[in-house]
């Protein structure tokens, strides 16, 4: 088959692959329908997290048609069309009984790379480095998806391919964002970051009743989407002050809640410690260290910060200012298999639209192109989707 490969740093290529097969009587294979870009794949692809090898098959987000059935699997058949959450989870362990599902203690084989950083792993994920357990992305014509009948959700009918896909990451990670604000009648809500993750918790923290959300970010092409789809309020930070202007906007006692979807959608929690690039790390999180630092000013006293970035080696981190202002941090991966239900709901409902972050379709063989536009945002670009079949 046709796949989208990492061979080197900032190198990708497509190319053939073997395709995938059964490994455990738990697996699918699944015919890719789509499958998009995302902001935390530029974190391996140049380099930045490692344990990377070369012809690794990249993509963590996708939905598609179940084409081969393991003999143990139950709920799920040939035909179903299904989204899959970027993490691989097995239903059985005690995280996946906590709904904490990026914590699943079983689907990483290679957890012992990530024990010296974490003290203990996280859950596998598609299509991300070997430190996340080396399992082939969906990037590709066909993936396998093992524990299927934990991480295969059939796709209601009346919702687009294009609904369906973005519920494999980047809806989940923003909805779970806006749950962690536990939004109260009126409450008012701050996203930073305007991207694909940014987009969903501001339509997340609408669907759970905040009275109002203000999204900061820098493209007016970004703000202007978080107006028509979420009735954002927007603040520009290259021509605003953020934290005036959102002091302003709230009579002066600041957001109730602040999530910070800045450079986003990052799955790589503190690797880099282990390889010694504080230096490189530093510089790339400049723009990110200053949104969650702002986030902290900004919201209002006792209220709560939402963090989804990667903050492993942010420096002068205020934890003064969150322990004075008795403020609530609350910060995961995304529990995909824990929203699914939700999601389908909400946008069934019309209270989410996944599908407006699909700004540009590239081929499969066009995707390398397609990474160089996502990573520089060229012609308002959110996120690229391909359609490998
Ligand atoms: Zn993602
Ligand atoms: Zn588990």
């Amino acid at each position: 088959m046709r796949a989208l490969c990492w061979e080197g740093i900032n190198d990708l290529r497509v190319q053939e692959v073997p395709d995938p097969t059964m490994v455990n009587p738990h697996d699918v294979v699944v015919k890719v329908g789509l499958t998009t870009t995302c902001g935390s794949d530029l974190h391996f692809i140049d380099g930045y997290i490692p344990t990377m090898r070369e012809g690794d098959v990249i993509g963590h987000e996708f939905m598609g048609e179940v084409v081969d059935v393991g003999r143990e699997v139950k709920k799920v058949q040939r035909g179903d069309r299904v989204v899959v959450p970027s993490f691989i989870c097995c239903g059985s362990c005690w995280y996946c009984k906590h709904d904490q599902w990026s914590l699943c203690d079983t689907t990483n084989p290679n957890a012992q790379l990530q024990e010296p950083v974490l003290g203990y792993p996280t859950a596998g994920i598609y299509g991300y480095t070997h430190a996340f357990g080396g399992y082939a992305g969906s990037h590709a014509n066909f993936i396998r998806v093992p524990h299927a009948d934990v991480d295969c959700f059939k796709v209601p009918e009346g919702l687009t391919d294009e609904q369906a896909l973005f519920l494999s990451d980047a809806a989940p990670t923003g909805y779970m964002g806006a749950d962690f604000c536990n939004i109260q009648r009126g409450d008012t809500i701050a996203v930073w970051g305007a991207g694909g993750v940014g987009q969903m918790a501001l339509q997340g923290a609408r669907a759970l009743g905040a009275e109002r959300v203000i999204a900061i970010d820098r493209f007016p092409e970004r703000l202007k989407l978080a107006r028509d789809k979420a009735q954002a309020e927007t603040i520009n930070y290259e021509t605003e002050d953020v934290v005036e202007t959102l002091k302003e906007l709230t009579g002066g006692r600041g957001p109730d809640a602040c999530i910070d979807a800045v450079g986003m959608e990052a799955h790589g929690p503190g690797l880099e410690y282990a390889y010694d690039r504080v230096k490189q790390a530093l510089h790339l999180h400049t723009d990110r260290a200053d949104a969650l630092r702002q986030a902290i000013l900004a919201v209002r006293k006792g209220g709560t910060l939402s963090i989804l970035g990667v903050y492993g080696l942010m420096d002068k981190f205020p934890l003064g200012v969150i322990m004075n202002k008795g403020l609530t941090v609350r910060t995961a991966q995304q529990h995909g298999q824990k929203y699914m239900a939700r999601l389908f709901e909400h946008v069934q409902r019309g209270e989410m639209d996944p599908s407006c972050l699909a700004t540009h379709q590239f081929s499969l063989e066009d995707s390398p192109r397609a990474y160089e536009m996502f990573k520089k945002k060229e012609d308002g670009l959110i996120r690229a989707v391909f359609k490998p079949n």
